[in-house]
């Protein structure tokens, strides 16, 4: 493997600021990894050679004028959730056959005009729906750690490119833990910000109320230089934020462990949470607070109805955004004798299963006569849990968790029983429900049928504080060193 792949996105673009290469060598290279390991990763839905190389000899014209954004020339990776400007747009749906949208996402275009070159769109869960990437119509995505194991969802494609060099870094998307579970499963660091941080404009709707673009690298500091580049208020997008975006690559070296409150919950460390993992991430607690931070046990009592209240609210939202797939406007159809034929056979076609029973559960708890009994219970749920985060971040800076109950499973291990992977969620769900900052971060790996997995560990912090847990995690670096993986050869 070239050794620039092995760069950080950091140093990649010091190097292109010093002349010592261009953004068309590293695209170059970085295309290469990508169709070498293509049949091994299955990381990527649409690789955009011609595309990348083109906007990668412009950046480097860019450069040479003077002109250079925050990421100029950096190739990275787009979860194919995100609408690109002709560019094919799947959401791994059978149903968006051949869409390719008129209009860019806010968070893409950001990016673009920051310098960063798209080489390609990411596979992932069916609209973003799993947590595994099996439920892609384009063939599950692969961990590189061990290629008969999921890299986590719904953000698969992205967790395993990044974590496989086939980009510096991804965008992803996270409704109910689908940054961070991927970015444990595959030794990477990945954070969902605030809900409102990110632009949802053009990202292909799942449970709007729930859903967040999040940044995928291999390091923090990427990870905060991503970030930085993709949030921001949008006038498109009525729940984005109207606020000022922090300067995390400058902020996020500066935090410190000493007289940090780090809170540990209860609820968190139980039954069901592979022993390996929570020693893991007790060791790491043991290690933070050696190097001066206070850590506590807290309690978030309604953490266990979580996952059953998420189980209804985004279902429900679901249902709703996925009504506009009637095969009249866009991707596939499947013509019948009449109308009602022509929606019922293309949404029979288009739809995998996961889908079909998620609009299901959506349509029953919506339905008069049980909307109270599921989808208002389901709300103040909601709101208890939001209060048990607020009442805890009176006490401390950040929440140190688990990310995930286990490390990487196999590629059908749990396909044929969606609650087994439903639950694959109850630590990642509380903080998407609460609208909160999450970031998840390697804190050590565990062998398993003779084969070596990463753990992740989560930062959960206050509303709006990404930059404490960016600090947070910087810090826990530092402390951890460099995390190697077996694999990149
Ligand atoms: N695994 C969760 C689900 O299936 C989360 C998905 C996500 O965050 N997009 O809904």
């Amino acid at each position: 493997m070239s050794e620039m792949l092995k760069w950080t996105a950091t140093e990649a673009l010091a190097k292109m600021a010093t002349g010592e290469v261009t953004s068309v060598q590293l695209t170059e290279a970085v295309l290469a990894r990508a169709e070498a390991r293509a049949d091994a990763t299955n990381a990527y839905i649409t690789i955009c050679r011609e595309d990348a190389l083109a906007a990668a000899a412009a950046s480097d014209a860019r450069r040479a004028k003077g002109e250079v954004g925050l990421l100029e020339g950096l190739p990275m990776g787009l979860k194919d959730l995100f609408c690109t400007k002709g560019i094919l747009t799947t959401a791994a749906s059978h149903i968006l056959d051949g869409f390719t949208p008129a209009y860019e996402s806010t968070v893409s275009a950001k990016l673009a005009a920051a310098g960063a070159v798209c080489v390609g769109k990411l596979n992932l869960d069916e609209f973003a729906m799993g947590g595994s990437g099996e439920h892609s119509f384009y063939g599950p995505a692969k961990n590189p750690w061990d290629t008969s194991r999921v890299p986590g969802g719904s953000s698969s494609g992205s967790a395993a490119a990044v974590a496989d060099y086939q980009c510096y870094v991804a965008t992803g998307t996270d409704t109910g833990g689908s940054i961070r579970q991927p970015a444990s499963f595959t030794g990477i660091v990945g954070i969902k910000p605030t809900y409102g941080r990110c632009s949802r404009f053009g990202v292909v709707a799942f449970a709007s109320s729930l859903d967040q673009p999040g940044a995928m690298a291999r390091d923090v500091s990427d990870a905060a230089l991503f970030l930085q580049a993709m949030a921001g208020h949008d006038v498109r997008d009525s729940t984005s934020a109207p606020l000022d975006v922090p300067n995390w690559v400058e902020e996020t070296p500066k935090g410190s462990l000493k007289g940090l409150r780090v809170g540990l919950p209860k609820e968190y460390f139980i039954e069901g949470l592979d022993p390996v993992i929570a020693q893991a991430v007790k060791a790491a607690a043991d290690k933070m607070a050696a190097a001066g931070a206070e850590i506590t046990e807290v309690s978030l009592p309604h953490t266990k109805y979580a996952v059953a209240a998420y189980y209804i609210a985004a279902p429900a939202e679901a249902a709703s955004n996925l009504a506009r797939y009637d095969g009249m406007r866009y991707g596939l159809r499947v013509e019948g004798a009449n109308l009602t034929e022509t929606y019922t056979n293309t949404r029979t076609a288009g739809f995998g299963d996961e889908v079909k029973r998620r609009i299901m559960v959506g349509n029953y708890v919506l339905s008069s006569g049980y909307y109270d009994a599921y989808y208002t219970q389901a709300q103040k749920v909601r709101s208890l849990i939001a209060q048990d985060f607020e009442n805890v971040f009176t006490n401390v800076d950040v929440i140190l968790a688990p990310t995930a109950p286990s490390l990487a499973f196999k590629i059908g291990e749990k396909s044929n029983d969606p609650v087994a992977l439903y639950l694959e969620d109850a630590f990642t769900i509380p903080a998407s429900m609460a609208g909160l900052p999450a970031l998840s971060i390697p804190c050590g790996t565990a062998e398993k049928d003779g084969v070596t997995l990463p753990i992740g560990m989560q930062l959960i912090g206050a509303p709006w504080a990404e930059t404490k847990i960016l600090q947070t995690a910087y810090a826990w670096e530092q402390l951890r060193g460099t995390f190697t993986t077996p694999f990149n050869t």
